[in-house]
C-alpha cells in the first residue's frame, strides 16, 4: 500500500468513522470510469465485474449528455408540472405488464422499499412483513428491520417473520418440487405472524436473492408465494433493485422468470446509471388509500434531472440491445466458468443468468463446505490482477459477478483468463 493510500484511509477513519468499510486488503483509489473500466490514481485499469449501478457503462456519453443538458436548464421538485417525470413514468410503466400502471419516484432503493412497505400497510391494514432469511432491503429503520442479513433474529420486531432463501444448490430442497416446498415456508411464516397477533401486509423478496448468495428461486416458487400471500390478504413486493432493467438477460424484470405479476415492484441502483434515482411501480388501486390519507412528497425524487437520466438509460438499453447482450455474453461467461470448474475443484457452483452471476467456492464439492478464507484471497488476487468483483452469501464464499451491461465477449475472455490465473495462484 502506498503512503498516499494509508493517509487517505486514516483521513476516512477520522472524518467518516469506522462504520464505513473498504473493499480489499489493498484498497483501490478509483478516479475515473469509462464503459466497463475503472482507472485508479496511478492510471491502472480495472475490469469492472462488480458494479451494477453504472448499468449501461460508466459515464455513458448519452446519459452524461442528458444529465448535463437538463441540469443546465432546470432542476426542481415535483410540485410543478414538468414533462420529464410524465415521459419517464410512461416509458417505465411501459416496461411492465398492463396492470402495473402507476409509478412513484424517490432517490434510493431503501426509500423505494420503505414507500412500498407504507403503501402495503395502508392498503391491507396489516402490519407484518415476511422476508427471506438472508436479505438486504435497505438502511432506513423499516427496511433495516427486513434486512435479515444484518439484523439478528432475536433483535427483529415481532411483526417480521422469515422464510428460507429458496436456494436449490445448498438449501433445504433440490429437485423439481423445490419451488413448492420452499413456498410452503411462507405459509408457515404467515402462521407465525398470526400466532403473534400480527396481520401480514406483504412478502418481499429480491427476485434473484443477491445477499442470499445470488440465488435464482426454483421455478414456480415466486408465483406460488404470490398465491399464498394474496390468500392471506397481503401483497407481493418484488425488490428489483438488483435484477431489474434487463440484467438477467432473459427478462426485463427478475420476477418475469416465473410468469406472474407482483403487486408492487421496487427499483433503484441501475435506474439512473449512477445518478440517485429509484422508484416503485404498482397498480393504481393499491395507492388509493395511501393517497386518501395524505400526500407523497420527496424533495429530490423524480426531479427533471433524475428523470432525464432515467430516460437516457432506457434509450441506451434499447438502442444498444443490452438485455440481449447480457443474455448472450452472460451465457458465454457461465459456460466459460463451468469449463474452469473442470480444472478447479474449488468451484462448487456457477449460477444466475445474464450479468447477474454467482461463482461459489467450496472446500469439497460433496459437502459443499464454504471456502470463505480462500474466497477472500481470490478477491484480493483478482484485484491485483486488474479485475474487480465482490463476496456475497451467508458465508461470503461466492463471487458476485454483476458487470455493466456493455460487457463484451472480449471482456469475458479476459475475465475468465484472470479468474483462472487467480485461482491457480491462490491454490498452488
Ligand atoms: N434492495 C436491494 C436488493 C439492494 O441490493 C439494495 C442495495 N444494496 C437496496 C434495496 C437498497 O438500496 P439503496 O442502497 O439505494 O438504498
Amino acid at each position: 500500500m502506498t503512503a498516499k493510500q494509508s493517509a487517505m484511509i486514516e483521513r476516512r477513519r477520522k472524518l467518516l468513522g469506522s462504520a464505513y468499510k473498504l473493499f480489499y486488503d489493498n484498497p483501490v483509489h478509483i478516479v475515473k470510469g469509462e464503459g466497463v473500466w475503472l482507472y485508479d490514481a496511478d492510471g491502472r485499469k480495472y475490469l469492472d465485474m462488480y458494479n451494477n449501478v453504472p448499468h449501461v457503462g460508466h459515464c455513458h456519453p448519452h446519459v452524461v449528455e442528458a444529465l448535463t443538458k437538463q441540469i443546465a436548464t432546470l432542476n426542481t421538485h415535483t410540485r410543478y408540472l414538468h414533462e420529464n417525470i410524465l415521459e419517464y413514468a410512461e416509458r417505465l410503466t411501459g416496461k411492465f405488464e398492463d396492470e402495473l400502471d402507476l409509478a412513484m419516484f424517490c432517490c434510493t432503493g431503501s426509500e423505494a422499499n420503505e414507500l412500498a412497505m407504507r403503501i402495503a400497510r395502508t392498503h391491507t391494514g396489516g402490519t407484518g412483513f415476511i422476508a427471506t432469511s438472508f436479505a438486504y432491503h435497505g438502511n432506513s429503520r423499516a427496511t433495516f428491520e427486513i434486512t435479515t442479513s444484518d439484523i439478528p433474529e432475536d433483535e427483529r420486531p415481532d411483526y417480521i417473520a422469515t422464510a428460507p432463501v429458496p436456494d436449490p444448490y445448498r438449501g433445504l430442497y433440490t429437485g423439481p418440487d423445490a419451488g413448492e416446498k420452499y413456498a410452503a415456508h411462507v405459509r408457515e411464516a404467515i402462521e407465525t405472524l398470526e400466532r403473534r397477533g400480527v396481520k401480514p401486509a406483504a412478502f418481499i423478496i429480491d427476485t434473484i436473492a443477491s445477499s442470499g448468495g445470488v440465488v435464482s428461486p426454483p421455478p414456480g416458487y415466486l408465483s406460488a408465494v404470490a398465491e399464498i400471500i394474496r390468500d392471506a390478504g397481503a401483497l407481493f413486493i418484488a425488490d428489483e433493485v438488483q435484477p431489474g432493467f434487463g440484467r438477467t438477460g432473459r427478462n426485463f424484470w427478475g420476477y418475469q422468470a416465473d410468469g406472474f405479476v407482483p403487486d408492487i415492484v421496487t427499483m433503484g441502483k441501475p435506474m439512473g446509471n449512477g445518478h440517485p434515482l429509484a422508484g416503485m411501480v404498482t397498480r393504481s388501486g393499491i395507492v388509493e388509500e395511501f393517497a386518501a390519507k395524505g400526500r407523497y412528497f420527496n424533495t429530490f425524487g423524480g426531479n427533471p434531472v433524475s428523470c432525464a437520466a432515467g430516460l437516457a438509460v432506457l434509450d441506451v438499453l434499447e438502442q444498444e440491445e443490452l438485455q440481449q447482450n447480457a443474455l448472450d455474453v452472460g451465457q458465454y461467461l457461465v459456460d466459460g466458468l463451468w469449463s474452469l470448474a473442470e480444472q478447479h475443484e474449488v468451484i462448487g457452483d456457477v449460477r444466475g443468468s445474464g450479468f447477474f452471476l454467482g461463482l461459489e467456492l467450496v472446500e469439497d464439492r460433496e459437502r459443499k463446505t464454504p471456502a470463505t478464507a480462500l474466497t477472500k484471497r481470490v478477491l484480493n488476487e483478482l484485484r491485483e490482477r486488474g479485475l474487480l468483483t465482490g463476496p456475497i452469501g451467508p458465508d461470503a464464499n461466492i463471487l458476485k459477478l454483476r458487470c455493466p451491461m456493455v460487457f463484451t465477449r472480449e471482456n469475458a475472455d479476459q475475465a475468465l483468463d484472470t479468474i483462472d490465473r487467480a485461482l491457480a495462484a491462490c491454490l498452488h
